[in-house]
């Protein structure tokens, strides 16, 4: 309170000045520092709100009054001259702003807003596809409540013979405008007018066909075209599917959001999809023709002998169609996994100990032939470095 400037200081006025003169110097300050003419600009909407302060003051004898025997002391609850007056009330800001603006904006902005075309709001909805659906795309129906203007009323929501009566406690505005002083100064809020939800209009003779709502529901086949390569979670939008627009503004729009099954077999990252396919370790050792699986069906892919557990093999073009062109596809890579089989034959285990006694044989004539070799590339270094 100590800091605060003095108020006709504030408005650029004398401490004689009329009211006149004081209404004057407050639009020319207020003007000049409105929030519309400053977005954003922080000093000057202390400075507009400072005016608005003073000029709340200023414009109201008794207050003005007040004021000018005490000063700012008048409205501080904790001194004794505030305590007199029980503080300062800010709350017939209201009628300030809407006796001032009302003529200095021409209306103001947002409450031209409320009686123009507003379009109706998004409506959001889930569909779920299996995973093969979303990969080459297909259409698919749902069933939802749409809202619609009410074809007795025509959206008035009164009788046929009745039409709705202005709001009286915003005026048709559909608005009220609350000014308070918060810490932070002046606080100017706009909230839809409570007696008639922001209409602006009171209804008297509802229409019973739509209970004075104006609209009516009704369950409405929607066809959505599910486009091949949509990926779980993301969203369809079908243009004015959504709720009606008010004062003649378009639908809004249907937002469908896919939800994708998992697969047994693949899992999808972007474009690509990626398996694993067991394969028996004669396979793996001998190579030859093996079939995978894809999303187009059985493959047959010839290995290589020698092939390792966890090879991974690409097959191009295999994936999934993208959005913006399907034709073109992502890739598929497929992860071979030999298997070790645990339930073996007499004859089978008699045949893989031949292998493996031969594997021996192998093995360790090769291990001796490494070990001269490595003996004699051991002696050879160290004879080089023999001086
Ligand atoms: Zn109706
Ligand atoms: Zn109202």
């Amino acid at each position: 309170m100590a800091d605060k400037r003095d108020y006709y200081e504030v408005l650029g006025v004398s401490k004689n000045a009329s009211d006149a003169e004081i209404k004057k110097a407050y639009r020319v300050v207020a003007k000049k520092y409105h929030p519309d003419a400053n977005p954003g600009d922080t000093v000057a909407e202390e400075k507009f709100k400072e005016a608005a302060e003073a000029y709340a003051v200023l414009s109201d004898p008794e207050k003005k009054q007040k004021y000018d025997t005490y000063g700012h002391a008048a409205f501080d609850p904790n001194s004794q001259a505030g305590q007199g007056f029980g503080g300062f009330d800010f709350s017939d800001m209201g009628d300030i702003f809407g006796d001032i603006f009302g003529d200095m904006f021409g209306g103001g902005s947002k409450q031209r807003q409320s009686n123009g075309p507003v379009k109706g709001a998004n409506i959001k909805t889930t569909v779920r596809v299996s995973f093969e659906e979303a990969v080459f795309g297909t259409s698919t129906e749902i069933e939802l409540p749409l809202k619609d203007e009410c074809p007795v009323c025509k959206s008035s929501g009164s009788q046929p013979g009745h039409q709705p009566e202005t709001c009286n406690k915003c005026g048709g505005k559909g608005q009220v405008v609350y000014t308070q002083q918060s810490l932070f100064g002046m606080a100017r809020t706009v909230q839809a007018c409570p007696e008639c939800m922001g209409s602006g209009k009171i209804i008297k003779y509802k229409c019973s066909n739509c209970a004075g709502s104006g609209y009516v529901k009704s369950k409405k086949r929607i066809q959505i075209a599910v486009p091949a390569g949509i990926d779980n979670g993301q969203s369809i939008r079908i243009r004015d599917k959504g709720e009606p627009g008010i004062n003649g503004g378009g639908r809004g729009d249907l937002l469908v959001t896919v939800l994708v099954d998992r697969h047994a077999v693949f899992q999808r990252q972007e474009y690509d999809l990626y398996s694993s396919e067991p394969i028996t370790f004669t396979q793996a050792a001998l190579g030859g023709r093996v079939t995978l699986n894809t999303i187009d069906g059985p493959y047959d892919y010839d290995i290589k002998p020698g092939t390792q557990t966890n090879t991974k093999i690409k097959l191009k073009g295999k994936g999934v169609p993208t959005l913006r062109n399907k034709t073109v596809r992502g890739d598929h890579y497929v992860t071979l996994i030999v298997q070790v089989p645990d339930n073996l034959t007499d004859e089978q285990k008699s045949i893989l100990n031949q292998y493996e006694a031969a594997s021996t044989v192998n093995a360790r004539s090769s291990t001796d032939s490494a070990g001269d070799f490595s003996f004699g590339n051991h002696k050879k270094k160290k004879g080089f470095k023999k001086p």
